[in-house]
């Protein structure tokens, strides 16, 4: 089954059913003898032309998410039972960056555009206030957009993979676990998953620096404020992270005899935020729940250990990969596919300049001659012509029929064929 380039072309049936991916060797194969035809481009999904579902093999498929505030990691693994747990094998890697931080900042100016034409006294909407309630479960537009990216995917992969699970780390850390002490302190010196999710918790509550020198470099390692030496006990509230050379420094003394009571402080605090952390990933596991596929939550303190154990590199499609109980992973060399959230357009049609002075106006009307900006053409342009050739890229429109694919303008709508609509997203293999 595994290729040294992994399983990176989605297959369907001819009823467009999912299939198990294959290479891109076997694609081509497929494509050539003509027992397939290319589905769509980005990401690469034929559909044979002669088999359905019932007459194919059909794997269990688990999608895997790792959401990140500014980029999610994307898996889909083939899972195999084996005497000792679950193998997951990579079939397909992604990163989905999302646009969080534009749409927070597309309001953002939209509410000073407002503010100035007010205070200009020009024409303007009246101000609205205190005549809204936000409804319960509200979140703010720029989390939205990343819940709404992630549904997205999962419903597209639901679709060109079959996927019969869905594994997400749908906390950082276990809450639950910090509460309970006596579970800790086992689990502590055991030095398993536990550990990490401990481990996890402390160097948020220390926002990933030493508790006594500041510093964010190198590894830092768990200190117990009151020295175990002197009967300080393993609980979460009697550690701090210090670097290697403060723990050394420290030795047998106290936080406070070492000169920083406040470290003694903050260690009995509980993270207050942390519930606020998590409050995404809550919003976003409860949204899978539409899709009705058999899903498993998780925390990020087992996903670092698996880490760990699996010896992984540290990237968002990897973590994914990492989710869940696992007992191996099988990775396959294998690309990356980045897709970067890039939104439909623009609602506002007025261009304007550095001062807020309207400079141009944008159509009206989305669609030119068939095509719409962001669309995926591929134009062949007639030798007599000055951009003459082959040219593969997005579309960016205009009334008079002359269009700027990728980076050429002025190629007439005449000489493009549509590869792919937009589709709101941008695509690039790593
Ligand atoms: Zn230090």
């Amino acid at each position: 089954m595994e290729g040294t380039k992994g399983m990176s072309v989605f297959v369907l049936d001819q009823r467009k059913h999912p299939l198990m991916p294959c290479s891109e060797r076997r694609a081509r194969l497929l494509l050539s003898r003509k027992r397939a035809v290319v589905h769509r481009v980005w990401p690469f999904t034929i559909r044979l032309k002669d088999r359905s579902r019932e007459a194919s093999q059909v794997q269990p498929v688990a999608l895997k998410l790792d959401p990140g505030s500014k980029t999610t990691g994307m898996a889909l693994a083939r899972v195999e039972q084996t005497q000792v747990g679950e193998m997951h094998h990579a079939l397909h890697l992604a990163e989905l960056s999302h646009r969080g931080e534009r749409v927070h900042h597309a309001l953002q100016q939209r509410a000073g555009y407002r503010h100035r034409r007010r205070s200009a006294h020009q024409r303007y909407r009246v101000p609205r206030f205190q005549n809204r309630t936000r409804p319960a479960g509200w979140l703010p537009p720029s989390l939205r957009s990343r819940i709404g990216n992630m549904l997205t995917w999962t419903r597209r992969y639901a679709r060109f993979a079959p996927v019969g699970r869905i594994d997400v780390e749908q906390v950082k850390f276990d809450l639950a676990l910090m509460d309970n002490p006596e579970l800790t302190g086992v689990a502590y010196q055991r030095g398993e998953v536990f550990g990490w999710e401990i481990r996890a918790y402390v160097l948020a509550k220390f926002h990933h620096q030493c508790a006594y020198c500041g510093t964010h470099q190198g590894a830092l390692e768990l200190d117990h404020v009151h020295p175990r030496s002197r009967r300080g006990s393993d609980r979460v509230s009697n550690l701090a992270p210090a670097c290697h050379d403060c723990n050394a420094k420290k030795g047998n003394r106290t936080a406070a005899e070492f000169g920083h009571p406040e470290v003694e402080v903050q260690a009995k605090v509980p993270l207050r935020d942390a519930a606020a952390v998590n409050a995404t990933r809550l919003a976003l596991v409860e949204a899978l729940g539409v899709f009705g596929l058999p899903m498993g939550t998780w925390t990020g303190g087992r996903t670092r250990w698996n880490r760990d154990r699996f010896a992984v590199e540290k990237a968002h499609c990897l973590d994914a990969l990492c989710v869940g109980e696992l007992a191996g992973i099988g990775l396959p060399a294998q690309r990356v596919l980045h897709i970067t959230a890039q939104g439909r357009g623009s609602y506002q049609r007025t261009n304007v300049d550095a001062s807020g002075f309207p400079r141009g106006y944008l159509l009206r009307q989305k669609r030119v001659r068939g095509f719409s900006t962001g669309d995926l053409i591929r134009a062949e342009v007639p030798a007599h012509l000055k951009t003459r050739g082959v040219h593969v890229g997005r579309v960016a429109v205009r009334l008079s029929g002359s269009f700027k694919v990728g980076k050429t303008d002025g190629i007439h709508a005449r000489y493009c064929h549509l590869m792919q609509r937009g589709d709101g997203y941008g695509y690039v293999w790593q």
